[in-house]
């Protein structure tokens, strides 16, 4: 608890308390991932029932993109279950109308797609996207029980690629892997942390395990594991959006509470969170309203690019990072 009261103190020198930003994803190329990673249903390896598509069409998502702002969502993330871009030029051409046409309708655009060379980071710089997922998962010593078709180091390498060319950063990871939480979720944050710059944005996942996966039938994380993570995180990475992502809808509303508390400021809402189930916009809605929480309307990725230190830096608590997030907040009302 006492973790969570000075992570929660952090939280109100650096972002408004009470605005939680609400962010839709989508899948926009649904299995056949050649990938092993063991809690995921769209991996090919597995057998959890799951029907591979193409690409969908842009119109499609732009569609969706328009439903997710009207609801209230100013953040519109796609995925693709792709190992990564190699020989997908037409699939590039594609995600990049996609990008524009989200960055349009005046939302934030992420999307998720694998591992990114530096001339596809650029390409998708260009079209005006604002964020690059990809997760690191879990600590570098715990990694290879669940992966082992890529290393932590081309994960870290695609994190560089998408650094150098300008994008937001979004980096997190699956709690419930079966990972020991005190050292695994310590390794994880302190490996986001001391890269040259914080990433903007820090999912956190609570694993969904999926029949047929090999992550099927794992303990379940414990909320003060879930809670931990994200104080400390929240701790060393003042600015950081931290996002409540998958597993959500597993969560109790006072669960959901406590991780506000502690420094979560963003949720996925909408239909679908990939291939599980997300709690729904009015849902939402209805929660924010019994806690007096309101959608983060500003660009917070924006705010927060003020703030990412560029260098290893741990002095957040000494430093006038602070006061000048004070003002910020201020003139932000
Ligand atoms: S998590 Fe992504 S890379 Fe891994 S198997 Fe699933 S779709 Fe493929």
């Amino acid at each position: 608890m006492e973790l969570a009261s000075a992570a929660g103190s952090v939280h109100r020198r650096f972002h408004k308390p009470s605005a939680v930003q609400l962010c839709t994803l989508m899948n926009i190329k649904t299995g056949g991932c050649t990938e092993d990673c063991s809690y995921c249903a769209q991996s090919s390896r597995y057998s959890t029932g799951l029907k591979a598509t193409k690409l969908s069409a842009v119109e499609s998502v732009l569609e969706a993109a328009r439903i997710a702002k009207e609801k209230g969502s100013n953040r519109f993330c796609m995925g693709a279950a792709w190992r990564d871009m190699r020989g997908r030029k037409s699939g590039i051409r594609n995600i990049v109308e996609m990008i524009k046409g989200v960055r349009a309708l005046g939302m934030e655009a992420c999307v998720t797609l694998g591992m990114l060379d530096k001339e596809q980071a650029k390409q998708l710089k260009e079209a005006g996207l604002t964020a690059y997922n990809h997760n690191l998962d879990t600590s570098r010593e715990h990694y290879s029980n669940i992966i082992t078709t890529r290393s932590y180091d081309e994960r870290l390498q695609t994190l560089e690629n998408v650094r150098e060319a300008g994008i937001h950063v979004c980096s997190g990871g699956i709690l419930g892997l079966g990972e020991v939480p005190e050292t695994d979720h310590v390794a994880l944050i302190h490996t986001l942390a001391t890269l040259p710059g914080h990433p903007e944005s820090f999912p956190v996942n609570k694993l969904v395990p999926i029949k047929g996966t090999p992550m099927f039938g794992q303990e379940p994380v414990k909320l003060e594991d879930i809670v931990r993570c994200i104080a400390t995180a929240r701790l060393v990475m003042p600015a950081t959006i931290i996002r409540l992502a998958a597993g959500r809808v597993t969560m109790p509303e006072s669960e959901q509470m406590l991780c506000f508390m502690a420094g979560a400021n963003a949720i996925f809402t909408g239909e679908k969170m990939l291939t599980t189930d997300c709690n729904g916009w009015d849902e939402d809605k209805a929660m924010f309203s019994r806690w007096g929480l309101e959608p983060l309307q500003t660009d917070a990725s924006q705010v927060a690019t003020d703030f990412i230190p560029v260098h290893h830096d741990y002095s957040v608590l000494d430093d006038d990072r602070g006061s000048k997030a004070d003002e910020r907040l201020q003139a932000h009302g």
